[in-house]
Protein backbone atom coordinates (compact mmCIF):
# COMPACT_ATOMS: atom_id res chain seq x y z
CA UNK A 1 0.00 0.00 0.00
CA UNK A 2 1.30 3.65 -0.52
CA UNK A 3 2.36 5.55 2.22
CA UNK A 4 0.25 8.60 3.77
CA UNK A 5 1.92 11.59 4.28
CA UNK A 6 0.98 15.27 4.12
CA UNK A 7 2.15 18.57 3.51
CA UNK A 8 1.86 20.46 7.55
CA UNK A 9 3.28 23.48 9.01
CA UNK A 10 6.31 23.45 6.42
CA UNK A 11 7.28 20.26 5.95
CA UNK A 12 5.92 16.65 4.66
CA UNK A 13 5.13 14.66 7.94
CA UNK A 14 3.29 10.87 8.63
CA UNK A 15 -1.03 11.86 7.99
CA UNK A 16 -1.19 11.54 11.37
CA UNK A 17 0.28 14.21 12.67
CA UNK A 18 -1.22 16.61 10.47
CA UNK A 19 -3.76 17.69 13.13
CA UNK A 20 -5.02 20.96 13.87
CA UNK A 21 -6.74 22.48 17.66
CA UNK A 22 -10.30 22.99 17.84
CA UNK A 23 -10.16 26.80 18.35
CA UNK A 24 -8.44 27.21 14.69
CA UNK A 25 -9.83 30.01 12.70
CA UNK A 26 -10.91 28.28 9.54
CA UNK A 27 -12.33 25.78 11.52
CA UNK A 28 -14.96 28.35 13.33
CA UNK A 29 -15.65 30.18 10.37
CA UNK A 30 -15.20 29.03 7.08
CA UNK A 31 -11.85 30.98 6.89
CA UNK A 32 -9.90 28.69 4.36
CA UNK A 33 -9.77 28.07 0.26
CA UNK A 34 -8.77 24.90 -0.78
CA UNK A 35 -7.68 23.26 -4.74
CA UNK A 36 -8.86 20.12 -5.71
CA UNK A 37 -6.08 18.52 -8.60
CA UNK A 38 -6.00 15.25 -9.48
CA UNK A 39 -3.00 12.78 -10.70
CA UNK A 40 -3.78 10.04 -13.26
CA UNK A 41 -1.70 7.05 -13.30
CA UNK A 42 -0.63 6.01 -16.61
CA UNK A 43 0.08 1.81 -16.69
CA UNK A 44 1.89 1.73 -19.37
CA UNK A 45 4.23 4.46 -18.45
CA UNK A 46 4.20 3.31 -14.74
CA UNK A 47 3.66 7.17 -14.14
CA UNK A 48 1.26 9.59 -12.07
CA UNK A 49 0.33 12.63 -14.29
CA UNK A 50 -0.85 15.72 -12.32
CA UNK A 51 -3.36 17.35 -14.82
CA UNK A 52 -2.93 21.52 -14.94
CA UNK A 53 -1.27 21.90 -11.49
CA UNK A 54 -0.16 25.33 -12.26
CA UNK A 55 -3.66 26.71 -13.00
CA UNK A 56 -4.91 24.94 -10.06
CA UNK A 57 -2.20 26.83 -8.40
CA UNK A 58 -2.63 30.17 -9.83
CA UNK A 59 -6.27 29.98 -9.06
CA UNK A 60 -5.47 28.84 -4.98
CA UNK A 61 -3.29 32.32 -5.03
CA UNK A 62 -6.65 33.91 -6.08
CA UNK A 63 -8.51 32.62 -3.49
CA UNK A 64 -5.69 33.13 -0.63
CA UNK A 65 -5.64 37.01 -2.30
CA UNK A 66 -9.43 37.31 -1.82
CA UNK A 67 -9.39 35.83 1.80
CA UNK A 68 -6.07 37.81 2.69
CA UNK A 69 -3.85 34.22 3.18
CA UNK A 70 -0.49 35.58 2.84
CA UNK A 71 1.72 32.72 2.23
CA UNK A 72 5.06 32.38 2.30
CA UNK A 73 5.09 30.02 -0.70
CA UNK A 74 5.47 31.40 -4.88
CA UNK A 75 3.26 29.35 -7.38
CA UNK A 76 7.03 27.60 -8.27
CA UNK A 77 7.42 26.06 -4.82
CA UNK A 78 3.96 25.05 -4.54
CA UNK A 79 3.88 22.88 -7.82
CA UNK A 80 7.60 21.82 -6.21
CA UNK A 81 6.32 20.21 -2.41
CA UNK A 82 3.02 19.03 -4.43
CA UNK A 83 5.38 16.78 -6.50
CA UNK A 84 7.24 16.27 -3.99
CA UNK A 85 4.63 14.79 -1.11
CA UNK A 86 3.34 12.94 -4.30
CA UNK A 87 6.63 10.97 -4.97
CA UNK A 88 6.62 10.47 -1.56
CA UNK A 89 3.06 9.00 -1.06
CA UNK A 90 4.03 7.08 -4.57
CA UNK A 91 0.29 6.02 -5.63
CA UNK A 92 -0.22 3.78 -8.52
CA UNK A 93 -3.78 4.88 -9.34
CA UNK A 94 -5.55 7.56 -9.55
CA UNK A 95 -5.18 10.26 -6.79
CA UNK A 96 -6.95 13.77 -5.87
CA UNK A 97 -4.70 16.30 -4.09
CA UNK A 98 -6.26 19.02 -1.80
CA UNK A 99 -3.78 21.99 -0.74
CA UNK A 100 -5.83 23.97 1.76
CA UNK A 101 -4.78 27.64 2.67
CA UNK A 102 -6.60 28.46 6.45
CA UNK A 103 -6.54 30.94 8.66
CA UNK A 104 -4.34 28.96 11.40
CA UNK A 105 -4.71 31.52 14.07
CA UNK A 106 -6.80 30.06 16.95
CA UNK A 107 -8.78 33.30 17.89
CA UNK A 108 -12.87 34.40 17.86
CA UNK A 109 -13.78 36.67 15.79
CA UNK A 110 -15.20 36.39 12.38
CA UNK A 111 -12.82 38.49 10.53
CA UNK A 112 -9.82 38.42 7.75
CA UNK A 113 -7.33 40.72 9.05
CA UNK A 114 -4.27 40.16 11.89
CA UNK A 115 -4.58 36.45 11.69
CA UNK A 116 -2.07 34.03 10.98
CA UNK A 117 -2.65 31.36 7.70
CA UNK A 118 -0.64 28.36 6.93
CA UNK A 119 -0.69 25.77 4.26
CA UNK A 120 -1.77 21.75 4.40
CA UNK A 121 -1.84 19.28 1.41
CA UNK A 122 -3.20 15.87 1.50
CA UNK A 123 -3.81 12.85 -0.88
CA UNK A 124 -6.30 10.49 -1.30
CA UNK A 125 -7.17 7.43 -4.14
CA UNK A 126 -9.97 8.84 -6.32
CA UNK A 127 -11.54 7.14 -9.36
CA UNK A 128 -14.79 8.38 -11.00
CA UNK A 129 -16.80 10.85 -8.39
CA UNK A 130 -19.74 10.55 -11.19
CA UNK A 131 -19.92 7.56 -13.10
CA UNK A 132 -18.76 9.76 -16.50
CA UNK A 133 -20.56 6.55 -19.05
CA UNK A 134 -24.30 6.59 -18.30
CA UNK A 135 -25.50 9.88 -17.70
CA UNK A 136 -26.75 11.66 -14.35
CA UNK A 137 -29.80 13.06 -13.60
CA UNK A 138 -30.35 16.20 -12.37
CA UNK A 139 -33.32 18.75 -10.83
CA UNK A 140 -32.97 22.55 -10.24
CA UNK A 141 -32.20 23.27 -7.11
CA UNK A 142 -34.53 24.64 -4.35
CA UNK A 143 -31.32 26.93 -3.00
CA UNK A 144 -29.62 29.96 -4.97
CA UNK A 145 -25.72 30.18 -5.78
CA UNK A 146 -24.17 32.53 -2.96
CA UNK A 147 -23.64 35.72 -4.79
CA UNK A 148 -20.33 37.62 -5.46
CA UNK A 149 -21.23 40.26 -2.83
CA UNK A 150 -22.08 37.88 0.04
CA UNK A 151 -19.65 34.88 -0.71
CA UNK A 152 -17.24 35.49 -3.25
CA UNK A 153 -17.77 31.55 -5.77
CA UNK A 154 -15.13 32.64 -7.78
CA UNK A 155 -12.96 31.91 -4.99
CA UNK A 156 -12.47 28.31 -3.81
CA UNK A 157 -13.76 29.48 -0.16
CA UNK A 158 -14.54 26.23 2.26
CA UNK A 159 -16.89 28.35 3.83
CA UNK A 160 -19.31 28.54 1.09
CA UNK A 161 -19.17 24.55 0.39
CA UNK A 162 -21.87 25.16 2.61
CA UNK A 163 -24.21 26.59 -0.58
CA UNK A 164 -23.11 23.24 -2.66
CA UNK A 165 -23.67 20.94 0.31
CA UNK A 166 -27.43 22.37 0.80
CA UNK A 167 -28.02 21.63 -2.99
CA UNK A 168 -26.37 18.66 -3.55
CA UNK A 169 -27.74 16.56 -0.38
CA UNK A 170 -31.53 18.28 -1.61
CA UNK A 171 -31.00 16.64 -5.10
CA UNK A 172 -29.55 13.48 -3.09
CA UNK A 173 -32.87 13.04 -0.93
CA UNK A 174 -35.29 14.08 -3.82
CA UNK A 175 -33.56 10.52 -5.96
CA UNK A 176 -31.17 12.91 -8.32
CA UNK A 177 -27.44 12.52 -8.75
CA UNK A 178 -26.63 16.25 -8.80
CA UNK A 179 -28.23 19.47 -8.40
CA UNK A 180 -27.80 22.28 -11.14
CA UNK A 181 -27.84 25.98 -8.84
CA UNK A 182 -29.18 29.04 -10.04
CA UNK A 183 -28.06 32.70 -9.45
CA UNK A 184 -29.76 34.82 -7.45
CA UNK A 185 -31.74 36.42 -10.08
CA UNK A 186 -32.58 33.24 -11.69
CA UNK A 187 -29.91 32.09 -14.41
CA UNK A 188 -28.29 28.87 -14.55
CA UNK A 189 -25.03 29.01 -12.23
CA UNK A 190 -23.72 25.49 -12.55
CA UNK A 191 -23.63 22.38 -10.44
CA UNK A 192 -22.95 21.89 -6.43
CA UNK A 193 -19.09 21.22 -7.43
CA UNK A 194 -19.03 21.12 -11.37
CA UNK A 195 -19.36 23.76 -14.31
CA UNK A 196 -22.46 23.05 -16.83
CA UNK A 197 -22.02 23.62 -20.58
CA UNK A 198 -25.07 23.62 -22.80
CA UNK A 199 -25.15 22.35 -26.75
CA UNK A 200 -27.93 23.89 -28.49
CA UNK A 201 -28.29 24.03 -32.33
CA UNK A 202 -24.79 23.09 -32.44
CA UNK A 203 -23.62 25.48 -31.00
CA UNK A 204 -21.80 25.19 -27.15
CA UNK A 205 -22.59 27.72 -24.45
CA UNK A 206 -21.95 27.80 -21.09
CA UNK A 207 -22.56 31.04 -18.19
CA UNK A 208 -19.92 33.55 -18.03
CA UNK A 209 -17.15 34.24 -15.30
CA UNK A 210 -19.20 37.27 -13.69
CA UNK A 211 -22.27 34.51 -13.03
CA UNK A 212 -21.14 33.30 -9.58
CA UNK A 213 -19.68 29.95 -10.99
CA UNK A 214 -16.25 29.28 -9.52
CA UNK A 215 -13.37 29.81 -12.21
CA UNK A 216 -12.99 25.91 -13.46
CA UNK A 217 -9.55 24.58 -15.00
CA UNK A 218 -11.66 21.74 -16.84
CA UNK A 219 -14.12 24.67 -18.33
CA UNK A 220 -11.13 26.28 -19.29
CA UNK A 221 -9.82 22.69 -20.58
CA UNK A 222 -13.05 22.12 -22.68
CA UNK A 223 -13.53 25.51 -24.01
CA UNK A 224 -9.81 24.96 -25.26
CA UNK A 225 -10.94 21.39 -27.06
CA UNK A 226 -14.09 22.34 -28.17
CA UNK A 227 -12.31 25.08 -29.79
CA UNK A 228 -8.79 23.25 -31.30
CA UNK A 229 -10.14 19.78 -31.42
CA UNK A 230 -13.59 20.01 -32.88
CA UNK A 231 -13.81 23.42 -34.43
CA UNK A 232 -16.39 25.08 -31.82
CA UNK A 233 -15.69 28.31 -30.72
CA UNK A 234 -17.47 28.30 -26.95
CA UNK A 235 -20.58 30.95 -26.49
CA UNK A 236 -20.38 32.36 -23.17
CA UNK A 237 -23.57 34.03 -22.06
CA UNK A 238 -26.39 33.82 -19.37
CA UNK A 239 -28.43 30.72 -19.36
CA UNK A 240 -32.08 30.60 -18.76
CA UNK A 241 -33.49 27.92 -16.83
CA UNK A 242 -35.95 26.34 -19.49
CA UNK A 243 -32.82 26.40 -21.69
CA UNK A 244 -31.66 23.31 -19.80
CA UNK A 245 -35.34 21.43 -20.88
CA UNK A 246 -34.91 22.48 -24.62
CA UNK A 247 -31.51 21.92 -24.77
CA UNK A 248 -29.65 19.01 -27.60
CA UNK A 249 -27.12 18.01 -24.87
CA UNK A 250 -25.43 19.19 -21.67
CA UNK A 251 -22.68 17.97 -19.63
CA UNK A 252 -21.14 18.92 -16.55
CA UNK A 253 -17.57 19.00 -16.17
CA UNK A 254 -14.59 19.77 -13.35
CA UNK A 255 -11.59 17.90 -11.55
CA UNK A 256 -13.99 15.51 -9.76
CA UNK A 257 -16.80 15.23 -12.48
CA UNK A 258 -14.52 14.96 -15.30
CA UNK A 259 -16.93 15.11 -18.27
CA UNK A 260 -20.05 14.44 -17.03
CA UNK A 261 -23.51 13.91 -19.06
CA UNK A 262 -26.21 14.78 -18.03
CA UNK A 263 -29.52 13.12 -19.14
CA UNK A 264 -32.47 14.56 -17.55
CA UNK A 265 -33.25 17.48 -15.29
CA UNK A 266 -36.68 18.30 -13.30
CA UNK A 267 -37.95 15.13 -15.08
CA UNK A 268 -37.39 15.74 -18.49
CA UNK A 269 -35.17 14.20 -20.74
CA UNK A 270 -32.09 16.07 -22.13
CA UNK A 271 -32.28 15.56 -25.85
CA UNK A 272 -33.21 11.84 -26.02
CA UNK A 273 -32.01 11.09 -22.51
CA UNK A 274 -28.49 9.40 -23.70
CA UNK A 275 -25.03 11.39 -24.19
CA UNK A 276 -25.29 13.13 -27.19
CA UNK A 277 -22.50 13.31 -29.69
CA UNK A 278 -20.66 16.63 -29.28
CA UNK A 279 -20.49 15.72 -25.20
CA UNK A 280 -19.07 11.73 -26.41
CA UNK A 281 -16.53 13.48 -28.88
CA UNK A 282 -15.12 15.89 -25.92
CA UNK A 283 -15.66 13.42 -23.46
CA UNK A 284 -13.30 11.02 -25.19
CA UNK A 285 -10.68 13.71 -26.24
CA UNK A 286 -10.49 14.87 -22.28
CA UNK A 287 -9.95 11.28 -21.17
CA UNK A 288 -7.11 10.63 -23.86
CA UNK A 289 -5.21 13.89 -22.83
CA UNK A 290 -5.81 13.29 -18.81
CA UNK A 291 -4.18 9.76 -18.72
CA UNK A 292 -1.32 11.17 -21.32
CA UNK A 293 -1.85 9.87 -24.75
CA UNK A 294 -1.91 12.71 -26.56
CA UNK A 295 1.77 13.95 -26.88
CA UNK A 296 0.43 17.77 -28.18
CA UNK A 297 -1.34 18.19 -24.74
CA UNK A 298 1.53 16.95 -22.40
CA UNK A 299 2.47 20.52 -21.13
CA UNK A 300 -1.11 20.15 -19.38
CA UNK A 301 0.11 17.05 -17.28
CA UNK A 302 3.34 17.03 -14.62
CA UNK A 303 5.33 13.55 -14.19
CA UNK A 304 5.70 12.61 -10.44
CA UNK A 305 7.71 10.04 -11.17
CA UNK A 306 11.32 10.85 -12.29
CA UNK A 307 11.69 7.28 -13.60
CA UNK A 308 9.17 4.39 -14.01
CA UNK A 309 7.34 3.83 -10.29
CA UNK A 310 8.54 0.14 -9.92
CA UNK A 311 6.33 -1.40 -7.21
CA UNK A 312 8.40 -2.04 -3.72
N1 LIG B 1 -17.76 24.71 -9.55
C1 LIG B 1 -17.61 24.36 -8.26
C2 LIG B 1 -18.52 24.94 -7.25
C3 LIG B 1 -16.61 23.43 -7.90
O1 LIG B 1 -16.46 23.07 -6.62
C4 LIG B 1 -15.80 22.87 -8.90
C5 LIG B 1 -14.76 21.84 -8.54
N2 LIG B 1 -13.53 22.42 -8.21
C6 LIG B 1 -15.98 23.29 -10.23
C7 LIG B 1 -16.97 24.20 -10.52
C8 LIG B 1 -15.08 22.80 -11.33
O2 LIG B 1 -13.81 23.41 -11.19
P1 LIG B 1 -12.49 22.69 -11.70
O3 LIG B 1 -12.71 22.32 -13.10
O4 LIG B 1 -11.44 23.72 -11.54
O5 LIG B 1 -12.28 21.51 -10.82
Amino acid sequence: MAADYAFFKGGIVPIDKAKVGIRTHALQYGTACFEGIRGYWNKEEEQLYILHLEAHYRRFLRSCKILKIDLPYSLEELCKVTVELADRNGYREDAYIRPLAYKSSETISPRLHNLEGDLAIYMIPLGDYIDTSKGVRTMVSSWRRVADNAIPARGKITGSYINSAFAKTEAAENGFDEAIVLTEDGHVCEGSAENIFLVRYGKIITPPLSEDILEGVTRDTIIQIAKDEIGIETVERKVDRTELYVADELFFCGTGAQVSPIIEVDRRAVGDGKPGPITSKISRLYFDIVRGKVPKYHKWLTPVYSEKHVKV
